[in-house]
């Protein structure tokens, strides 16, 4: 098997071919990547930190052609791309300085304490170590921040170990590219060889995260893909932990109090949702609007005056256009239509499903992502019965609500957002996800495989960082550990 770009404005095949990588490479890249973890593991963060930093400076020094290679092989468009790579290389700059500042890579120290049991105690140094080689997978909606040296290898380097890198499929051209980038820098700034390494296909994958050689696992895509990798992380001989930030279905109240013209509401609720043609996690799913016919009459008029993007890819249009057709199958929806699409291309016709809150059966509607350019939208009488239906939802990612201030029902309505949603946001939409050390990104099942931990941010560093106490250690060694 291999792998070609292929244009999503023309459907164009285009650009080298990536066989994928053999068993025998794998077993290859696997070894290298242990050696280089137990050295970089013991390089001291400030100069991991440094060579972290010599990676974020050669992409910005690429960022032209880097975002115009990933415009061709993604559609996403040059300002996009662009300001990802901005994006980017700022979160690896955060990690650089976390590494600098000592964060969460700074041993604590509980001095022994002489006296009888239980406050009687020898000293205890708990002091971190990288958790090993990390496998990491990207998904193909962020060629460069979810991707090859997104949050979670800048994460995972951050904490001392190194990364085996799966290409996605959907970029593999940029993939590529930012690894040479990367592998160019690090090696030039004396970080040893194999401490990051690219491989291609579906079954590199799961010989990786198979292997007694790696320790943990990082993935952002889909819910199907997540969890497959996810069962097999956790049916080795030795499971390890497997960081999955997967699809979400993520929920938006707007209480009566939250707005006062439909067309400030149906404009920003339009572009949330069409940004990146639909295809964010974070991506208003399922936005649930008080009863009233100009509101989405509104909302009907904005979504015809956009022109339609394509998707990522071949496989992103037909699972998009499958789920979609799912949904419409299972529930009585009136649907809103977008501009028709152009039929060369990946290109589908935006929609929104509208259902009010009583017609509402089964699950579908909080189990189908439709990842793309469809929106759900719930009319409802009451706010009970839009907490009657959030209580369905599993786990999301971010949901929103816009009200006011004092609202009465917006206390319930912000606890019930927050039993289900990593993030909730107040009068804004839950698409971008500002990198800084308050956010969360990841919630409950079925949005990721951990609840407890973020991919953005600096706190993405403790995925990977193993605690380690040293009990009873002489003052003259303590400093080594
Ligand atoms: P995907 O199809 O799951 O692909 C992601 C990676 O996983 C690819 O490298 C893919 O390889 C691999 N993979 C998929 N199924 C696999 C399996 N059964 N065994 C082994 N490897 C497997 O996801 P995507 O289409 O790239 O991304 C879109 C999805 O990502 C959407 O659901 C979106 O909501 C989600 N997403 C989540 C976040 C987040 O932060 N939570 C961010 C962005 C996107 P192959 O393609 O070679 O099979």
């Amino acid at each position: 098997m291999s792998t070609q770009s292929a244009n999503p404005r023309t459907g164009q095949v285009f650009g080298p071919i990536f066989p994928d990588t053999s068993s025998q490479e794998t077993f290859t890249i696997l070894e290298s990547a242990l050696s280089a973890f137990n050295t970089w593991n013991r390089t001291p963060a400030a100069e991991r930190g440094r060579a972290l930093a010599a990676v974020a400076d050669a992409l910005d020094a690429h960022k032209e052609e880097l975002a115009s290679l990933a415009d061709s092989e993604t559609g996403l468009g040059l300002p996009r791309l662009t300001g990802e790579i901005a994006r980017t290389t700022y979160q690896i700059r955060t990690f650089v300085d976390a590494l600098g500042e000592g964060k969460f890579v700074t041993a604590s120290l509980d001095p022994a304490v002489d006296a009888p049991p239980q406050q009687g105690h020898p000293k205890f140094l708990r002091s971190v170590r990288g958790i090993g080689v990390v496998a990491i997978f990207g998904a193909n909606n962020f060629p460069f921040a979810f991707s090859v040296f997104g949050g979670d290898t800048a994460s995972a380097l951050a904490a001392g170990c190194s990364v085996v890198i799966k290409a996605h499929p959907s970029h593999p051209q940029t993939s590529q590219k930012i690894f040479d980038i990367a592998q160019a820098a690090l090696i030039g700034a004396g970080a040893p060889a194999g401490l990051i390494s690219l491989g291609h296909g579906l079954s590199f994958g799961r010989d990786v995260i198979t292997d007694s050689l790696v320790s943990a696992g990082a993935f952002t895509g889909s819910h199907r893909g997540g969890r497959a990798l996810f069962d097999l992380a956790q049916s080795r001989t030795n499971p390890i932990p497997f960081y999955g930030e997967l699809g979400s279905i993520n929920p938006v109240v707007l209480l009566a109090s939250g707005y006062t013209d439909a067309t400030t509401f149906a404009t920003a609720y339009i572009d949330s949702l069409l940004l990146g043609s639909g295809q964010f996690c974070t991506n208003p799913s399922v936005t649930f609007i008080p009863n009233e016919p100009g509101l989405l009459a509104e909302i009907e008029k904005q979504l015809a005056s956009r022109d339609p993007q394509p998707l990522l890819s071949d496989a992103t249009k037909l699972q998009h256009d499958q789920n979609r057709e799912s949904l419409k199958s299972a529930l009585p929806f009136r649907v809103l239509h977008g501009k028709e699409a152009s039929s060369t291309g990946f290109f589908s016709d935006p929609e929104v499903l509208v259902l009010p809150s009583n017609q509402i059966s089964g699950e579908a509607i909080f189990e189908t992502e439709c990842f793309g350019p469809t929106g759900v939208v719930i009319t409802y009488e009451s706010v009970t019965d839009v907490i009657a239906q959030l209580e369905k939802l599993g786990g999301a990612l971010a949901g929103s609500v816009f009200s006011a201030v004092d609202d009465p029902n917006a206390g319930e309505v912000i606890e019930a957002l927050a039993r289900v949603c990593g993030r909730v946001a107040w009068n804004a939409w839950p698409t971008g996800v500002s990198v800084t050390a308050g956010q969360q990104h990841g919630g409950p099942y079925p949005s990721a495989t951990s609840p407890l931990h973020t991919s953005v941010g600096i706190h993405a560093m403790e995925r990977f960082l193993r605690p380690v106490t040293f009990q009873g250690f002489p003052d003259e060694l303590t400093s080594t550990y």
